[in-house]
């Protein structure tokens, strides 16, 4: 398609296009028996570029052979040149209509604010089409100076470090509750913090280094700048850090994916607490820590330091996961004060933090006081908008909630977009990452397809991981009406905890599906509590998306032995009232 795309544009002109070297040696051969005239550019062309699959397109412009590259460049070559030939100004954008081009020159086609999960993503996936872009990303340190590299939230103080401390807690829990009756004697099992966070950091520090890498290849310039609105298409770049002079930089269109920085407190001594910009890559380790909020980043930092060996407390405010199914919910609450043994204080907030003369922080909070090595702050963050100017760019926020407001990742500026933390929506990676890759389609590629913000499938990976899709209890009834629903239920003990002597709780494993009665009992609401819970649940979204009813799940046919064929097994009703409890293989 490639090849005769390019003959049809310039017909006569392509010198040559080489298909169908699937591996290093069989291009290799063709070399060899290849009688091309270009031959030894072609080879220049091939070790430079490191590229020996299909095709590679040569162009004949006049002033000689140009290599035009392989598939990708020579697709955006291709769209680039279609495009100023068919609608010199803008491709058919019907979803952004009143973002008409100017005609004006600028510096770049798209700036992008932000280099984290969205803007990334964004800004390689507009590259594609023959866009000039810059991304800009800078991290403010935190009230603590903990700093990081290219990649944003997601990949230094999110998502990437959670997941392995995460694990870590795994491993604990395998050694200390499950190996022994596997039959393995592990003594003297030690958990090393400082040894944790070094191999942590140093993996993190190997992605920043690819991401920088993975910019420059796919031709997006990266800065390392802080960027502030002039006007409606001027940016200010600023490195507080490196002392350079600011510079000024113009763009047809901007992205903002600024993401978010955790909120402070709201008390005395507040500065005292750290966050989870920080936690990450503390060197020592924490001690007696209090966590204070209760949900995703507060439970899941509570359950690893836990499980780590660390004394944890979570101060609730009001109640566990709000926005989640209350049902499972209180589940998670059950296993993390029961089978985990974190403390809560519920209905508390901090009213005042003291550093005692020892280094050791005094706490003191609605209902009494306590001493801990650390206070984790973990109340939610705030879109990161404060720095950026917008009224001067005329970009608007939604003044309930402070994030930049759009229409389709279009913001109240017709030529500026945002994506990710910044605007309302959840606040996960894969949301921002493709919310910013189905824009730059939309607005380079003459795509249509708009971000669907539905059936985001979640996991909370809490100490008895949760993974869900689609409605809760409570909003199914709300929206659909107690009386239209059916849940299916079940609870269950996965086979790998079941030779353990130590897992009291491991019957708290449950899921279930709700189902909406007068639409043929399509589930409108899947819910897993159990081991391995992201991995079920994003398998189980793709059935999700397609619309599958109840039928579609007891009809599959399970893997056995997995906690996932569960739901292929469903029979239970919560409105038969019959127990729901494990039952056997
Ligand atoms: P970010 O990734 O935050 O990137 C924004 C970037 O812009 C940052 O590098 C910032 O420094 C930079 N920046 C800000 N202002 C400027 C400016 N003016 N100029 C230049 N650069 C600027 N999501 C999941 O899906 N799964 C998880 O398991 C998960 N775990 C998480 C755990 C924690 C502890 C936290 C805090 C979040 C977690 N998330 C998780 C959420 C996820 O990290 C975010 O949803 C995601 O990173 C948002 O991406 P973004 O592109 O909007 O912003
Ligand atoms: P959330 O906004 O989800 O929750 C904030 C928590 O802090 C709530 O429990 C809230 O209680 C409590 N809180 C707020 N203000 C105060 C206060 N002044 N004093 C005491 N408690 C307070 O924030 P998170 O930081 O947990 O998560 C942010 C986002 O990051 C999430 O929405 C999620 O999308 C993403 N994330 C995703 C993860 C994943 O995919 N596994 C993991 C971690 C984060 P109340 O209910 O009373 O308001």
């Amino acid at each position: 398609n490639v090849a005769s795309s390019m003959q049809t544009l310039f017909p006569g002109q392509v010198k040559a296009t080489i298909h169908e070297h699937a591996t290093k040696q069989s291009f290799n051969d063709w070399l060899e028996a290849s009688q091309a005239t270009f031959a030894t550019q072609f080879v220049g062309d091939a070790r430079a570029t490191n590229h020996y699959t299909s095709p590679f397109c040569y162009l004949e412009d006049g002033a000689g052979t140009k290599f035009v590259g392989g598939c990708d460049d020579t697709l955006a070559f291709f769209r680039s040149r279609t495009q100023s030939a068919a609608a010199p100004s803008a491709p058919a954008r019907n979803v952004h209509a009143n973002d008409v081009d100017d005609g004006a020159t600028y510096d770049w086609d798209l700036v992008v604010i932000g280099g984290g999960s969205g803007g990334l993503a964004a800004s390689k996936e507009a590259a594609k089409y023959g866009q000039k872009v810059l991304v800009l990303d800078y991290v403010k340190p935190s009230p603590q100076g903990s700093t990081w590299g290219l990649g944003g939230t997601c990949v230094n103080v999110g998502c990437i470090p959670k997941k392995l401390m995460h694990q870590s807690a795994i491993m604990g829990e395998l050694l200390h509750k499950d190996a022994e009756a596997f039959g393995w004697a592990v003594p003297n099992a030690t958990f090393d913090w400082t040894k944790l966070v070094t191999s942590v950091q140093d993996y993190i520090h190997g992605l920043n280094f690819k991401y920088r890498v993975d910019l420059r290849d796919k031709k997006v310039k990266y800065e390392n700048f802080l960027g502030t609105f002039k006007d409606a298409h001027t940016l200010t770049l600023t490195n507080p850090a490196k002392g350079k002079p600011p510079k000024d930089v113009t763009f047809r269109r901007a992205l903002i994916a600024v993401g978010g920085r955790p909120k402070s407190l709201d008390c005395p001594g507040a500065d005292l607490a750290i966050s989870s910009d920080d936690i990450f890559s503390r060197p020592t380790p924490p001690g007696k820590t209090l966590v204070v909020g209760a949900s995703y980043v507060a439970l899941e930092c509570a359950g690893f330091l836990k499980a780590q060996g660390f004394d944890v407390t979570v101060m609730v405010r009001s109640i566990l996961l709000r926005g989640f199914d209350t049902d499972m919910a209180a589940r998670i609450g059950t296993y993390m004060e029961e089978e985990a043994k974190i403390d809560f204080i519920k209905g508390a907030v901090p009213t005042s933090i003291e550093q005692l003369a020892n280094g050791q922080l005094k706490v003191t909070h609605t209902f009494g006081e306590g001493i801990y090595d650390t206070v984790l702050n973990a109340t939610g963050r705030n879109p990161d908008v404060s720095g950026l100017n917008l009224p001067a760019a005329g970009v608007g926020l939604n003044p309930k909630t402070g994030r930049i407001a759009v229409t389709h990742e279009q913001t109240s500026a017709p030529h500026i977009y945002a994506v990710g933390d910044v605007i309302d929506g959840p606040e996960l990676t894969p949301v921002a990452i493709q919310a910013g890759r189905l824009l730059a389609k939309r607005l380079f590629d003459n795509s249509a397809t708009l971000m669907a913000y539905d059936k985001v499938c979640t996991a909370v990976f809490t100490p008895i991981e949760y993974g869900c899709c689609g409605l809760s209890e409570d909003a199914a009834i709300e929206t659909i009406g107690a009386d239209n629903l059916g849940v299916y239920h079940q609870s269950f003990t996965p086979l790998e905890w079941s030779l353990s002597h130590d897992r009291a709780l491991a019957k708290e494993c449950y899921c279930k599906l709700i189902v909406d009665r007068t639409q043929n009992d399509r589930v409108v609401g899947f819910h897993y509590l159990g081991p391995n819970a992201g991995e079920v649940t994003q398998a189980v979204g793709i059935a999700m998306k397609l619309n599958a009813s109840y039928d579609d799940f007891v009809s599959t046919v399970g893997i056995h032995p997995t906690t996932a064929e569960i739901f292929t097994t469903l029979e239970i009703t919560k409105e038969s009232g019959l127990d729901a409890s494990a039952a056997g293989c």
